[in-house]
């Protein structure tokens, strides 16, 4: 089967969660409102109606170009796409083609590049909604005109864990640079991937040099909607294509769908000559000059911010979890002081995320008195998460822990149980825990554990 080789690029489109649309003021709330609420005269299209640019659309997307290393052009400019669909109330889409923002950049993941041809700002579609009969169909158009970032790869995708790896630090990228949860199932991120399949023994000296032009016959797959769909459909296409071609049967350049519940691909239609989408500058929009955009949002991608915590001498294991759970402006803030106590407030985060609502004076207090008083996990949850509802320091919160008189409730469950006491000390040793269970149960886990056992065992000799 190594003599098959499998290219893939990729199609994703991200949903920008910017406050308000692409080209209107109506709320970028495609599912959160009631159908059809979030729309105006500039989503429809009604004659006259004209588009305004989303300033913050496009600032995000520069973000992204600059986190990416891609080229930004001076200027940039809208088309309009012209196709009919029932989810697309003006009959066309407004998108880019001649300049679009994104131009070129890299991700790298695991050391290995791969490369975006470009990524252009476009509009959503409303959605279609079908009744289980079949006897009609309902159209909804608050996501019409939310703004929409293409991104097209380089087909630079040989495995489909490699296309699976991409598709997750997108994710992360998006969620770090702060445009847009890229949430798969809400359809927040979409992906489509361009795969095909070609005997390598086919191919010339000039193509063998360059593993981009490894080609064969493209089939696009769509409708893909989670990571492990992605993975999925890729293996099947290869696998699909792969017996095709030994069997000398003809592939056909065509429009796939992929059924996750079937675990296949379905043809859609077969690919005779290009859509033609007679595109034209949008006449309603000017050209814009992007050297007035200043973003001052962050630039650093998961992968730059993987390599600042590992300086830190954080876990490994650790790294990943504190970027997904935005824990990672926290932690270096800590770290910018002491990398000890950024490795402490990372072990805390993880285990308490509100933790990093905390102000920074009072995380460092709690770090600080933790390890003392040998607070539980339970007993940190309970202090952050009451001086985060009441407003009261953790100081003050860390004092009444350390207040409790241990001696006393040590005494106190002696007393209590005399039965467990007498079975202890004539040899069942298993009951010492139990009798520590107690003494923790009573003080509501704020107890050094250690502490505990200590005075336990000089109680009890
Ligand atoms: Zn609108």
């Amino acid at each position: 089967m190594s003599e098959y080789k499998l290219t893939v690029g990729l199609e994703i489109h991200v949903e920008l969660e910017t406050k308000t649309k692409m080209f209107c003021g109506c709320l970028n709330e495609p599912f959160e409102s009631a159908p059809n609420t979030n729309v105006c005269p500039v989503c429809y299209g009604l004659p006259g109606a004209l588009p305004l640019i989303n300033k913050e659309a496009v600032k995000m997307v520069i973000r992204l170009g600059r986190a990416i290393n891609a080229t930004i052009p001076e200027k940039t400019q809208w088309e309009r796409k012209n196709y009919f669909y029932p989810d697309l109330p003006k009959g066309y889409q407004i998108s880019q083609s001649v300049a679009p923002l994104i131009q070129g950049g890299v991700i790298t993941i695991n050391g290995v590049d791969h490369h975006l041809d470009h990524a252009h700002l476009e509009e959503d579609a409303g959605k279609l909604m079908h009744a289980p009969d079949k006897s009609h169909s309902m159209v909804n158009y608050n996501r019409a005109g939310v703004p929409l970032l293409e991104i097209v790869t380089k087909p630079d995708f040989h495995s489909a864990e490699d296309v699976k790896a991409f598709c997750q630090e997108l994710q992360r990228i998006m969620r770090s640079l702060k445009i847009s949860s890229a949430d798969m199932e809400k359809g927040r991120m979409r992906c489509e991937a361009n795969i095909s399949v070609k005997k390598v023994e086919e191919l010339n000296p000039g193509e063998l040099r360059s593993l981009t032009k490894v080609l064969g016959t493209k089939v696009e797959v769509k409708n893909i909607n989670s990571f492990r769909g992605i993975e999925r459909a890729v293996k099947y296409e290869f696998d699909r294509q792969y017996r095709a071609l030994e069997n000398g049967d003809k592939l056909f350049q065509e429009t796939r769908t992929w059924n996750d519940d079937q675990g296949k691909t379905i043809s859609m239609r077969v690919k005779e000559t290009g859509a033609d989408y007679r595109y034209f500058p949008e006449p309603d929009l000017p050209v814009v000059d992007l050297s007035s955009f200043v973003d001052e949002g962050t630039h650093l991608l998961p992968d730059e911010q993987r390599k600042m915590l590992a300086k830190l001498e954080i876990h490994n294991e650790a790294i990943q979890a504190i970027i997904d759970k935005d824990g990672f402006e926290m932690v270096m803030e800590l770290g910018r002081e002491n990398a000890q106590l950024a490795r402490e407030a990372a072990k805390v985060f993880l285990a308490v995320p509100e933790f990093s609502q905390l102000p920074k004076d009072q995380q460092k207090q709690l770090i600080e008195k933790k390890e003392e008083l040998g607070l539980t996990s339970t007993r940190t949850k309970e202090i952050i998460i009451e001086a985060l509802k009441s407003g009261t320091e953790i100081s003050k919160l860390l004092e009444q822990s350390d207040s409790i008189d241990l001696a006393a409730i040590v005494d106190q469950v002696i007393t209590d149980f005399p039965k467990e006491v007498a079975q202890y000390k004539d040899g069942k040793e298993v009951l010492f825990n139990f009798l520590v269970g107690q003494v923790m149960a009573k003080t509501k886990g704020q107890a050094n554990i250690a502490q505990v056992r200590e005075l336990l065992q000089n109680q009890l000799s």
